[in-house]
């Protein structure tokens, strides 16, 4: 069997994270360099002429325009956190380099944090993979797109037309030889014409041709600018049989594995947002394993704060009136086979390689 050049990628390796970033000095001239790579910016003023101190444990950079203030953190995710910046480091080398997600109960171990600090850290992580990932828009000759959902704690009706979970869009752009490039998964409020519309014109190219299986809701995507090709999907023509439809498929049967192999409680339907950009974030980089970490710091840089407060209220496209209701995967299988936390509606885990007539 031949070996997938992605998947046998070399990392970075503990050795090498804790050779570059194993000193609080190290780390601190990282994020120095990945928030000011031209040298010191003032976030007030935008003036470069600048005086440097140190007063205790902390540097601080003063403008010489505005006369403001601004230390390292100061502005950006780790503003107000107490955790040593080492400590996010690591964070960010497990989270980036594993190739399922990692919950914060066992961020909180490997960290050697409470409980509380490991999900603030997480949380802010994928916050900045969310905002980092929001600007992405989808384009080409083939843009798959499916609908799918995150599963609920009460039972209910399995994927399409289930009232118990969360609705989201799942994406992938291919290339000519039907190789996915970038996927997008995104919550909706629901898969309503306007839901597809406004979604299609925020992460779409206007030039794309979308093709999906038939739901009349993807009819929406020619509103918003793009040619659509249907190919209906019913009782006697499952999409898992079909090629056009094989890296979606495996892309949410992917996903699945990866959120329920980790998570096995957590408020689902708020959060639901973040748990998809992160995978979205590491699928799309999965090409440089290595060079995650320093990408990651570098949107890090330039996240704005967000506290926990604000982490805890914030949703995302995901305007359901229950949306306060703790969500929890279920662990049993549900009625379409051995699903447990994400309910789909198709999925072809061995689906040969798509080929696309032109
Ligand atoms: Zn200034």
């Amino acid at each position: 069997m031949a070996m997938n050049p992605i998947q046998f990628q070399t990392g970075m390796s503990l050795s090498e994270l804790f050779k570059h970033y194993g000193a609080e000095g190290q780390c601190e001239a990282a994020l120095e360099a990945a928030r000011w790579p031209q040298g010191f910016v003032c976030p007030h003023c935008g003036g470069t002429t600048h005086s440097r101190f140190n007063e205790g444990r902390h540097t601080y950079w003063q403008c010489s325009a505005c006369r403001r203030q601004t230390s390292l953190r100061s502005g950006t995710i780790f503003h107000g956190s107490k955790l040593p910046l080492c400590k996010w480091f690591q964070a960010m080398f497990l989270i980036s380099q594993s190739k399922n997600n990692i919950s914060a109960l066992e961020l909180k171990r490997h960290l050697g944090v409470s409980y509380p600090s490991a999900w603030r850290v997480k949380h802010k992580i994928m916050q900045v993979m969310v905002e980092r990932e929001e600007r992405r828009a989808l384009q080409g000759d083939i843009v798959v797109v499916d609908d799918a959902y995150l599963g609920g704690e009460h039972q209910g009706k399995a994927g399409r037309g289930s009232e118990n979970k969360v609705p989201f869009i799942a994406a992938v752009q291919l290339d000519g030889d039907g190789h996915p490039q970038v996927v997008r998964f995104d919550p909706v409020s629901g898969f309503k014409q306007a839901d597809i519309r406004n979604w299609a014109e925020r992460y779409l190219v206007a030039s794309s041709h979308v093709l999906s299986d038939g739901l009349n809701c993807f009819t929406a995507v020619e509103q918003a600018g793009m040619t659509h090709q249907r190919e209906v999907v019913g009782t006697h023509r499952r999409s898992t049989d079909m090629p056009c439809f094989a890296w979606i498929n495996i892309l949410l049967g992917n996903l699945k594995t990866s959120i329920s192999g980790t998570y096995h409680a957590f408020v689902f339907r708020k959060y639901a947002h973040r748990y998809l950009a992160e995978y979205q974030y590491r699928f799309n980089r999965r090409f440089d394993l290595k060079g995650m970490l320093p990408r990651l710091l570098r949107a890090a840089a330039t996240t704005a704060p967000r506290s926990e407060a604000w982490l805890r209220l914030a949703e995302h496209q995901c305007s359901s009136p229950d949306a306060s209701e703790i969500w929890r995967i279920r662990t049993r299988p549900n009625p379409i086979g051995s699903l447990t936390s994400i309910a789909i509606t198709t999925m072809a885990l061995s689906a040969p390689r798509p080929r696309f007539p032109p």
